[in-house]
């Protein structure tokens, strides 16, 4: 029986996501672990996809019940969840206002014109550039452009970041880890461990609570995207808790089922290592498959370090969790010019 069926869901996505077998790549690794992806990355049609269309499937029937006219929302420049915030305004005719905050000290010269943001404006989101740096949590800039639509008579409906701290914002993933159940009875096997990077929370903390209806929460590794271990994994922590009492797990989850490694977040949020570019460009190589410098290249890193150091025990099965991200590639294209 699903966790979610006293929900309701408007749907943005095309319906269960593909889940893929990555031979040379689980080549490249060494051949001792079969490495799959199940790609959220291709979810829907709506502005390149990505995984806050699952969370927000979710979240928008309570946006139309409230009979707000606006979606207020908050990311980094090079946002992927404003872009999806933007889209599904456009799609079911509300208005938008995004608040972009400099997270990320990048300077590609084109950084603020490219990728998600040019894409949000495109779908004509009002989007705001304002001068503050990293942060998880609910901000002033948030709540001054909550003021402003009311100030200037309309109705804001509020998406925090990443649609994170929001009630229900995990309910998306939690259908992701029934999702795989399903699936994997389709192929007559289980995956043995599932890798999703994590930074605002509600990925993660959805699977979790939804692989931990399945006993198996333990074997969801996030991989830290954001540089901030202590808050990131508090947050995780916190939307773990209210949404298993949300959806009637029936137990509270314990610390050692919250699994946040944060080898792979330096040198800092939004900026790739050379590590993780290394990764990028393995993904590529062996499977055309994109994966961005801020979060899914870090997945990515993480994966491949893991399984060089045989963390994965031999003929395990790797399950990566493409979340989206690609567009922002385009705002670090000096990193790629040569490839
Ligand atoms: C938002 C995002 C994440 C992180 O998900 P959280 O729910 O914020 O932890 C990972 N990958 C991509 C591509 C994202 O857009």
């Amino acid at each position: 029986m699903s966790l979610l069926e006293k929900f309701e869901r408007y749907p943005l996505t095309f319906g269960p996501t593909p889940i893929e077998h990555l031979p040379r790549l689980s080549e490249a690794l060494g051949g001792s672990v079969e490495i799959w992806a199940k790609r959220d990355d291709c979810n829907s049609g709506l502005a390149m996809g990505g995984n806050k269309l699952r969370k927000l499937e979710y979240i928008v029937p309570d946006a139309l019940a409230s009979g707000a006219d606006t979606l207020v929302s908050i990311g980094g420049v090079q946002s992927n969840h404003t872009r999806q915030v933007a889209a599904v305004a456009a799609k079911i005719g509300m208005k938008c206002v995004v608040i972009q905050e400099a997270w990320v000290p990048h300077h590609d010269a084109v950084y603020d014109r490219v990728g998600n943001i040019m894409l949000t404006r495109l779908m004509g989101a009002d989007s705001r550039l304002v001068d503050d740096g990293f942060d998880i949590g609910i901000r002033q800039s948030w709540t001054d452009a909550i003021e402003d639509v009311e100030r200037a008579g309309g109705k804001p409906y509020a998406i925090p970041a990443g649609a994170s701290v929001h009630k229900y914002g995990a309910l998306g993933y939690i259908g992701f880890a029934e999702e795989v159940a399903r699936q994997e009875a389709d192929l007559g096997f289980s995956f043995d461990y599932v890798i999703v990077c994590v930074v605002t929370g509600s990925t993660q903390a959805g699977m979790i609570v939804g692989f931990a209806a399945q006993d198996r929460a333990d074997r969801v590794i996030g991989i830290d995207a954001s540089g901030t271990l202590a808050q990131t994994r508090a947050q995780v922590r916190h939307i773990v808790d209210n949404t298993a009492e949300l959806v009637g797990l029936g137990r509270a989850v314990r610390e050692d089922e919250i699994i946040i490694n944060p080898d792979y977040a330096y040198p800092a949020y939004g900026v790739p290592s050379e590590e993780t570019n290394a990764a990028i460009r393995l993904a590529a190589r062996t499977e055309a498959m994109i994966v961005d410098p801020v979060y899914e290249g870090k997945s990515m890193q993480g994966l491949i370090d893991l399984a060089g150091k045989g963390f994965f025990p031999k003929g395990t099965r790797v399950l990566y969790a493409h979340l989206g991200g690609a567009p922002a590639l385009n705002g670090y294209g000096y990193y790629y010019r040569n490839g």
